[in-house]
């Protein structure tokens, strides 16, 4: 496969500098690419900016058959593609498979979704009618976290919207989305969408480039800040999605052996490393004793390794620093008094292993309880009282997702309605739907992605006024 940039339509050598990709299960480079220059970046959105010229005219129906053909073309690429995401960002072969399978569907629902123009009766007699532009050049900036998915949830709705697009994935993990926008030329035309490589300073010259029209960014809050104080002279618009903290509360009428599962599912999805995984955990204390033995034995039956292995249900965290930031977050909280209640493992030798570990006896102010860990650690606290609970829960400066876990829907909502995230999930956590708004409030975020407004948000608002 080549491992090369695309620039309209053409895969093409940057004349950057070389940066590595590692296995994170062994540590082994697996590729060394050479970044964009900064001309190249350039010649990237110049190029999309001449195909926004006609690309803005396109019909519906080219769009949506180009998407179907796309998405036909992931799933028979299906097993090289989740192999790629194996290699580069280290989640086991099964979750690999579930992210092409679940960017191929996510694919075909922005095709079904309509851009709408609404016509307006105005008072006075005129009709009005209200269309949804697109912007022009849209940047696409993403993480290693879920590379593929994250990547499709970028650029189709710009797309389908009928803006150009260029990416620029991590620098960890920027093989599968190559892959992505290969398959993406095959069906659209050159300069439509365009991919450029490297660190943090290619993303940041995308970004800032006075001929971007809108900058979607997933990533962590200190980079989204950046990127937001650069959008100020071109007054570009800019959706950032960004880190969480997020709590789940477990009421006491749970069914411990129903819930348990699921909640460690949503706490260690990934290893944890994903942005709207459940990262704190407040349990009453009438089930505190019973869910956390379960979660134990959950935590315990993991098979920690290779992702590449078919016995493997855990891998490794994705790059060294994210590890040492786990690493020392756990430490400081044994330091402070938590208990680590998961057996130690024995773990490989190379690779960024860390086993799921759940730790007891926190309290707030303690890092792994305050801060995102985003990894496969997550601190469990006792409670009595819900609504101190709930003032715990808001006492953040996140505020992407949250749960309530109970049999009585009707006070778990009336908690929900009380958590100031952009999501709050019943009995459930981190299961996104193509059909409903994702966004953070507070740090966690700028804007929207999914849904209708999500759509819209690549759009902007032209009003027709018209007297007969
Ligand atoms: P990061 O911010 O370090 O990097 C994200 C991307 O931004 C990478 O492609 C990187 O090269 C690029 N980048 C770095 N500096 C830049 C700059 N100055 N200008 C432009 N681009 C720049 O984040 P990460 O470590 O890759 O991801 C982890 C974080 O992302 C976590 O905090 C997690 O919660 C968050 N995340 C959020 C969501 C969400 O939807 N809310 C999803 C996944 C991850």
């Amino acid at each position: 496969m080549n491992i090369n940039m695309i620039l309209n339509g053409e895969s093409v050598s940057g004349l950057g500098e070389t940066f590595s990709v590692l296995n994170p299960a062994n540590e082994q480079i697996i590729a060394e690419i050479p970044s964009t220059t900064v001309e190249q970046v350039n010649q990237t959105i110049a190029a999309a900016e001449e195909a926004f010229k006609t690309w803005k005219n396109v019909d519906d129906d080219t769009i949506n058959s180009a998407f179907s053909k796309i998405a036909n073309d992931i799933r028979l690429a299906k097993d090289e593609i989740a192999q790629l995401i194996t290699l580069e960002q280290g989640k086991p072969l099964g979750l690999a498979q579930f992210e092409v399978e679940g960017g191929a569907n996510w694919i075909e629902y922005i095709a079904s979704l309509e851009v709408p123009v609404e016509t307006i009766q105005d008072p006075g007699g005129k009709i009005i009618k209200v269309y949804n532009r697109p912007l022009g050049v849209v940047a696409s900036i993403t993480p290693w976290n879920w590379p593929f998915l994250i990547a499709i949830w970028h650029l189709f709705p710009a797309l389908k919207t009928k803006n150009t697009v260029v990416n620029k994935p991590s620098e960890y993990t920027p093989l599968s989305t190559i892959k992505l926008v290969e398959i993406i030329n095959r069906h659209l035309p050159k300069g439509v969408c365009s991919i450029v490589l490297g660190k943090g300073a290619v993303g940041q010259t995308l970004s800032e480039h006075t001929d971007v029209a809108k900058v979607t960014f997933t990533g962590s809050t200190r980079t989204g800040q950046s990127i937001l104080s650069h959008s100020v002279n071109t007054l570009k618009s800019v959706v950032l999605e960004l880190g969480g903290n997020d709590v789940g509360i477990v009421l006491d009428d749970v069914d411990v052996e129903e819930v348990a599962p699921k909640i460690f599912g949503s706490a260690f999805l990934n290893m944890g490393q994903t942005c709207a995984a459940l990262k704190r955990l407040y349990v009453h204390e009438n089930v505190y004793d019973a869910l956390t033995q379960k979660l134990t034995e959950i935590a315990d039956s993991q098979a920690v390794g290779n992702g590449t292995d078919v016995t493997t249900t855990f891998g490794p965290v994705q790059n060294k620093m994210q590890y040492n930031k786990v690493k020392a977050m756990i430490d400081d909280a044994v330091q402070n008094g938590g208990k680590i209640i998961t057996q130690a493992k024995q773990l490989p030798e190379k690779g960024y292993f860390i086993a799921p570990t759940l730790v007891t006896n926190l309290k707030e102010g303690i890092s792994l309880v305050d801060d995102e860990q985003f990894g496969p650690a997550l601190p469990i606290i006792k409670f009595r009282d819900i609504q101190d609970v709930i003032k715990k829960a808001n006492n953040t400066s996140f505020g992407l997702g949250g749960s309530v876990w109970s049999k009585d829907i009707e006070k778990a909502q009336e908690i929900a309605n009380q958590l100031e995230t952009g999501t709050v999930w019943i009995n459930s956590h981190s299961d996104l739907s193509p059909a409903a708004e994702f966004g953070g409030w507070k740090l966690s975020g700028l804007g929207y992605s999914f849904g209708l407004s999500g759509l819209l948000l690549y759009t902007h608002k032209q009003a027709v006024h018209i007297t007969q």
